[in-house]
């Protein structure tokens, strides 16, 4: 079932010409579709890549905790400084793919385990390939044939239309 099914979508890519061929690559993939989430240090003015710091409660002061009654403020360290950044203040941004689809790129297949959970995560997973892998491989086809259609046959089909509306022309008359 797996097989035919990997078997299938291998071979409708292999017929695309090579520029419209999804590649499959687990590499090249998780490089496009890696999100970079980064953290500003309010003062050296250092970028912190969200998996290098570590987000904690600090305790509020005396003071704090008569203003704003008692909330746990969320702080981080700033890896270059050291020093606390408060998360409420601190500048946040995000690089997001604008279209997570249609990248060309696949990653390889899930591959198969043994014990019957995997089993089920496999299924999933493979599904859940199988799917992106469609998705990509149409969105190829469609620019294949959007891409030859409109080599020099405009004229054709300028002559088809017309014969067309004729025809149309003649049966109501
Ligand atoms: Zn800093």
């Amino acid at each position: 079932m797996y097989n035919l099914m990997h078997g299938s979508l291998a071979g409708i890519n292999a017929l695309l010409p090579l520029e419209y061929q999804v590649i499959i690559s687990t590499s090249e993939y998780e490089q496009l579709v890696k999100t970079e989430v980064t953290y500003l240090c309010y003062y050296c003015e250092v970028q912190n890549d969200k998996q290098d710091i570590e987000i904690f409660d600090l305790q509020p002061n005396s003071i704090q905790t008569l203003v704003h009654g008692k909330m746990l403020n969320k702080v981080w360290n700033c890896t270059k400084c050291q020093r606390i950044n408060m998360l409420n203040k601190t500048s946040i941004s995000q690089t997001v793919l604008q279209n997570p689809t249609f990248l060309g790129i696949v990653p390889e297949p899930p591959t198969r385990r043994n014990g019957l959970m995997d089993k089920l995560k496999f299924n999933i997973e493979i599904e859940r390939w199988a799917w992106l892998c469609l998705s990509e491989l149409e969105f190829k086809m469609a620019k294949f044939r959007d891409d030859n259609w409109n080599k020099g046959d405009d004229e054709l089909i300028g002559e088809i239309d017309t014969s067309l509306d004729d025809k149309e022309g003649g049966g109501i008359a």
